[in-house]
């Protein structure tokens, strides 16, 4: 299945020359000339790499990336700009950019970041948000909402979360989760992954009326949801 790429620029000569270059290497691109029409498209499709430029016509590429992260598109965003300032890379990576390349660039480093940045963004599809009915986890950002109510969680509750719910409506026994969540052998003495699945559902529990993460008898741990 093909990527469908997203690349916002007015300079038509840059325009033409990405489109040819993710083309040639079976990406499928869609172009909007103006931030309106940019941001028009990513509202109305799916894409799995939006290129930003930063200089537009009608705005700049930082209020676009800002307003699109605004609205909840977690598409992973690749800016493209003249400027070779580190505040302005910043800039973009606060703004909710994925990465940056200046111009003029050179086409196998262009390809080389779209790859990086898809990798990065963990999931296919640019999918990086986890969903157990009212849980939801924002991966890039780190976020956990319940009802849409940020709740902060410790490092250690973050990653068991997102362990259980990159697996959810299936049992994980407490050894998987040693293993994969802290990276230890599990020791029967202890009980330290149930204080943080207890940890885990008080926190679930302040926003919401629902159990979402069960203990199987002597098997592990379930987190379960319709969706
Ligand atoms: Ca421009």
């Amino acid at each position: 299945m093909s990527m469908n790429v997203l690349v916002i620029e007015d300079d038509p000569s840059v325009r033409t020359l990405v489109k040819a270059v993710l083309e040639k290497n079976e990406y499928s691109v869609d172009i909007a000339e103006t931030a309106e029409s940019g941001e028009e498209h990513a509202v109305d499709n799916h894409y799995d790499i939006i290129i930003l430029d930063l200089g537009l016509p009608d705005g700049d590429g930082f209020d676009l990336c800002k307003s699109m992260r605004d609205q909840e598109i977690t598409t992973p965003v690749l800016i493209l700009s003249a400027e070779q300032e580190t505040d302005v890379k910043i800039k973009c990576l606060r703004v909710g950019a994925d990465d940056y390349i200046t111009k003029p660039f050179d086409t196998e480093e262009l390809l080389a970041r779209i790859e990086a940045v898809n990798r990065r963004s963990g999931e296919v599809n640019g999918n990086r948000v986890l969903k157990c009915g009212e849980l939801q986890v924002d991966m890039l950002e780190r976020q956990f909402k319940v009802n849409d109510t940020p709740v902060d969680l410790t490092n250690n509750e973050y990653n068991l979360l997102v362990y259980l719910l990159k697996r959810k409506n299936q049992i994980v026994t407490q050894e998987e989760i040693a293993e994969n969540v802290w990276d230890i052998h599990f020791d029967t003495q202890t009980n330290y992954i149930n204080v943080y699945i207890s940890y885990l559902r008080k926190k679930i529990r302040s926003h919401s009326e629902n159990e979402y993460i069960d203990t199987v008898r002597k098997k592990g741990f379930i987190i379960r949801c319709d969706d």
